[in-house]
């Protein structure tokens, strides 16, 4: 990996989401510039992408997470046919096994509220009342519970790290090096960015705005470097 030649786009960090920003861009068609992937850590043993439960729910009480979370489920359920490389096909044991959210009668209207948005964006969710709750979960107790909502499809469990890896090996089939510092980037000089850019704590990642997994919301923009841009190792 050449850390000398300049590059458009460089995401620092590469787990699940440098890899994922990575893979999109290379897959773009309308995208034409350089990627690169920067990861101090190839083990990625402490990183949160190899840490995570690896849980998807679309259970949640704002629009913008339903669809985030409407749009990763279709992906995962596609992910053999997006991610294969020369038809070796990752399998992330996708287990669609729901969450189950309880309230009690206090907490019914939020319930009811969530619910109504839910299914209106269209996420497969089933409202539950006591007796509906013990014939699908007879083990449960329901005393002081007043209803439940429970994800039919679209929600469950799958192998976090082997998501990670499959980006990692798709961005890299499209050209993409993933590369190590001899120190952090945050040491070095990585200035790349003339176009969008967001901040996650010490890592910058940037994107075009077509990226499709960050919302517009999130992102800001950056202002044109004035200067040659590239990435040099520290001294
Ligand atoms: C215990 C746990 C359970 C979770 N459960 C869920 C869940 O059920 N569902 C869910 O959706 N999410 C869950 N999450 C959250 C999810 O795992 C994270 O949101 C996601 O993995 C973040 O990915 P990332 O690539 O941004 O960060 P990370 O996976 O942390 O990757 C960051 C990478 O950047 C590298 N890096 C850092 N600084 C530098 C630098 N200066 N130069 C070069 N490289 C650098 C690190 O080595 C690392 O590999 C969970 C997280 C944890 C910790």
């Amino acid at each position: 990996m050449s850390l000398t030649e300049p590059y458009d786009v460089v995401a620092i960090g590469g787990a699940v989401i440098g890899s994922s920003v990575a893979y999109y861009l290379a897959a773009d068609p309308d995208f034409s510039g350089k990627v690169l992937v920067v990861e101090k850590d190839p083990s990625y043993q402490r990183c949160a992408s190899a840490l995570s439960a690896a849980g998807i729910r679309q259970q949640y009480s704002s629009a913008i997470n339903i669809q985030i979370s409407l749009y990763g489920i279709e992906f995962l359920r596609r992910i053999g046919e997006t991610l294969g490389v020369d038809g070796d096909r990752p399998d992330i044991q996708l287990h669609e096994g729901g969450y189950l959210f309880l309230a009690t009668e206090e907490n019914r209207s939020i319930l009811e509220e969530n619910h109504a948005l839910q299914t209106k964006l269209g996420a497969d969710i089933l409202f539950l009342e006591p007796l509906g709750l013990v014939e699908r979960f007879p083990w449960l107790s329901v005393e002081g519970l007043s209803a439940a909502c429970w994800g039919r499809t679209g929600e469950g469990w799958f192998d976090g790290y082997g998501l990670m890896q499959a980006f990692r090996r798709k961005a890299r089939a499209l050209g993409v090096p993933i590369g190590q510092l001899q120190r952090p980037a945050s040491n070095g000089r990585a200035t790349v960015s003339r176009r969008y850019c967001w901040t996650t704590g010490r890592a910058s990642l940037a994107a075009p705005s077509s990226t499709p997994l960050v919302p517009a919301a999130q992102r800001s923009r950056v202002p044109p470097a004035s200067t040659y841009q590239s990435i040099t190792r520290s001294a």
